[in-house]
């Protein structure tokens, strides 16, 4: 599997923090690796698709997360969010662990987030709009926290299927990335 799928008691687990020593092994490389494969993949069957993934839905439980924004790839490791907006958006979102559903979610507009690179070098970001969404959404993750956990009301559920009744073209784009996810 290459995107471990709702159910897998990994994905509710308090991923563990990296050191220095830990962020430079062969093994944290690797898997920094094999999740940018893994977004080139999804990316490649649908071009708007493939922006964020975390470490625990990649098989290991550490605080990791890699975000593409504007088309680069950031890899933040140890992320904390230092500092968020009073002004929240109501964010759509999906999620690879459980792409055949989606739901708005209340996210801060924008946030400071503290991380460190793959170097293992200090970082700080200011994140707004999408880009704080996707963050918030990862940096969940690695809290065992899913964005249904945050659905507001469950009349803002709904799946894929429905979402996507009248584009059948998309649907089948969706359930090609499924596929790929999955196998
Ligand atoms: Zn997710």
């Amino acid at each position: 599997m290459r995107i471990v799928q709702l159910g897998d008691p990994i994905l509710r687990e308090t991923s563990k923090e990296l050191s220095v020593e830990e962020i430079k092994s062969d093994e944290i490389q690797q898997l920094l690796l094999r999740m940018k494969e893994t977004l080139n993949g999804i990316q490649s069957i649908s071009s708007e698709n493939g922006n964020a993934l975390s470490a625990p839905q990649s098989g290991t439980a550490v605080r990791m997360i890699l975000l593409r924004i504007d088309g680069v790839f950031v890899p933040m490791i140890n992320p904390v969010i230092t500092r968020k907006s009073e002004e929240t958006f109501e964010f759509d979102e999906e999620c690879f662990s459980f792409y055949n559903l989606r739901a708005k979610v209340t996210r801060y507009v924008e946030v400071d987030v503290s991380y460190m690179d793959e170097f293992a070098n200090n970082q700080s970001i200011t994140m707004r709009g999408e880009n704080a969404g996707l963050v918030q959404h990862e940096i969940d993750h690695l809290n065992g926290i899913f964005f249904l956990d945050r659905v507001n009301g469950h009349e803002n559920l709904a799946s894929i299927d429905h979402v996507l009744k009248d584009s059948p073209q998309r649907l089948t784009k969706v359930k090609e990335m499924i596929d790929y996810m999955v196998g």
